[in-house]
């Protein structure tokens, strides 16, 4: 007898009915067996699957550079921009050169293996999609629409006219006019002087609070 059998049809033992109690042995080892299976599944998932960017439902989290610096980069970036346009959906976009905490959520999301974090990256409704490869791919086969399922659609334009912003996505931090410096005056417990300022970015950048909010 194995030991899934002494746990679970002990009973059936005791009472001497042996037919009853393979039966059960049976149907236990086959609910055990599925169980293990979805286990396994749900590891391999586990291993391939990378996090998911905050604040990532029912919209696109695209990860993308502004800078020239890399021409390659920059092209596939303007690429999947315009791709994703076309498919008139939200789009959250994380400009890295803009703000130097993207990055460092892209890479805590993606790891290292995913060949330090080339640029674009592209989520959609939580779900990792890919970078300008995959996302050409599931252009051209017809199948990116499908992929963006649950994410909100937008008015077409409505994104590029941000009142706020002009569509670049950040504005000066008003708490220290993008100097990144506060000047805090002397109390009892510290000494006054500039300070880091708490609400901007490296360069003075907040998000824009009318098309980036939520
Ligand atoms: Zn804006
Ligand atoms: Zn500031």
């Amino acid at each position: 007898m194995e030991k899934t059998s002494d746990l679970t049809s002990g009973e059936n033992q005791r009472t001497g009915d042996p037919r009853n109690s393979l039966d059960l042995t049976g149907t236990v080892r086959s609910r055990i067996i599925a169980f293990q299976e979805k286990i396994n599944a749900k590891k391999v998932r586990a291993a391939v699957k990378p996090k998911l960017p905050a604040g990532g439902e029912g919209k696109v989290v695209f990860y993308f550079t502004s800078l020239r610096g890399v021409r390659r980069t920059f092209e596939d970036c303007c690429a999947v921009r315009v791709i994703l346009r076309g498919y008139a959906v939200r789009v959250d976009e994380r400009d890295v050169s803009m703000h130097g905490g993207f990055k460092e959520e892209l890479a805590s999301l993606l790891g290292p293996r995913y060949g330090g974090c080339k640029l674009p990256r592209v989520f959609a409704n939580g779900r990792y999609l890919g970078g300008v490869e995959e996302i050409r791919q599931l252009h051209d086969a017809g199948e990116l629409g499908e992929a963006l399922e649950g994410c909100e659609e937008v008015v077409r334009g409505k994104d590029d006219s941000c009142h706020g912003c002009g569509g670049v996505r950040f504005v000066p931090c008003e708490g220290c006019s993008g100097s990144c410096k506060v000047y805090v005056e002397e109390d009892a417990t510290e000494y006054g002087g500039f300070r880091r300022c708490p609400e901007c970015n490296e360069n003075g950048l907040v998000r824009c609070s009318v098309c980036c909010a939520g």
